[in-house]
């Protein structure tokens, strides 16, 4: 019998599927408020999926499914093949392996920069307090933080601390990405710098996620976009397909009223 560490245990490559993410099925309700529609989605490892759609058509709770914070109604959810949605399935272990930044920055106000970042990986992660700190800022300098390391998150403008929360996100180099909204509450000035991030994450072989309403970005990042309506994803395919030549009348007044 080999002695398997809890923390070794291998958890991403190799699956039944493939897939870093598999959807099948997946319903959510709120009271009367069917939210999600049966979504099936399967996003593979490097792959980038850009999620639009209107406020309210379930975009965020598509996210919040997959990081467990909403369980499932029906259907189930794989990562990395791993059932998610299993009811026994340890929450904390599940989101260890998720990046994770919101619309909002959420940033501890009174830790410097560098603790940040590194908080998760020590606490959860037990990644040895020194190279946390060395990976750390390695990442923020790499990413034009490296003078911020020990700034407290309230002197740096909403760009640079959305910045942080990226590689706060993606320190332990998670198996996925999940971006929601996360340049919505920038000033428009700022959301460029964010953005560039998020391309040189692609550029890495990150597998990512994404939520947003920026159209010229998913069209020029995204390998595949998915377009949310009513709960359901009505259509699906690269950025060519889906800007240039949509499908279904929801996606072109959508299209047209956003573009
Ligand atoms: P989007 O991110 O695309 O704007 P959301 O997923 O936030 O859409 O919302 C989809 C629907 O789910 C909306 O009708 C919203 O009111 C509802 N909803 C979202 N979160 C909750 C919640 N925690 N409780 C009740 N209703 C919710
Ligand atoms: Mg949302």
């Amino acid at each position: 019998m080999s002695a398997v560490e809890p923390g070794n245990v291998p958890t991403s490559g190799s699956t039944a599927t493939g897939g870093v993410l598999e959807l099948q099925d997946v319903h959510k309700l709120f009271g009367d408020n069917h939210v999600l529609k049966g979504i099936d989605l399967r996003i593979a490892k490097h792959e980038v999926v850009v999620v639009i759609g209107a406020s309210g058509s379930g975009k965020s709770t598509l996210m919040r499914t997959i990081n467990l914070i909403e369980r499932v109604d029906d259907g189930r959810i794989l990562l990395s093949g791993d059932d998610i949605t299993e009811p026994r399935i340890n929450v904390d272990r599940v989101r260890s392996r998720i990046g994770v930044v919101f619309q909002h920055f959420n940033l501890f106000p009174h830790m410097k920069v560098i603790d940040n970042v590194t908080l998760a990986a020590r606490k959860v992660h037990k990644m040895p307090a020194a190279e946390a700190r060395a990976k750390g800022v390695d990442l923020l300098t790499r990413f034009g933080l490296g003078d911020k390391v020990d700034e407290y998150p309230d002197r740096l403008s909403g760009g640079q601390q959305q910045r942080v929360a990226i590689v706060r996100a993606i320190l332990t180099d998670p198996e996925l990405l999940l971006l929601d909204e996360i340049t919505s509450a920038l000033d428009p000035m700022l959301v460029g710098e964010v953005l560039d991030l998020v391309r040189s994450l692609k550029e890495q072989g990150s597998t990512i996620l994404m939520a947003t309403h920026e159209m010229s970005f998913a069209r020029s990042v995204a390998d595949r976009v998915v377009f949310m309506h009513q709960g359901r994803i009505l259509e699906q395919g690269s950025p060519e397909q889906l800007f240039g030549a949509p499908r279904e009348d929801a996606t072109k007044e959508f299209l047209a009223r956003v573009t």
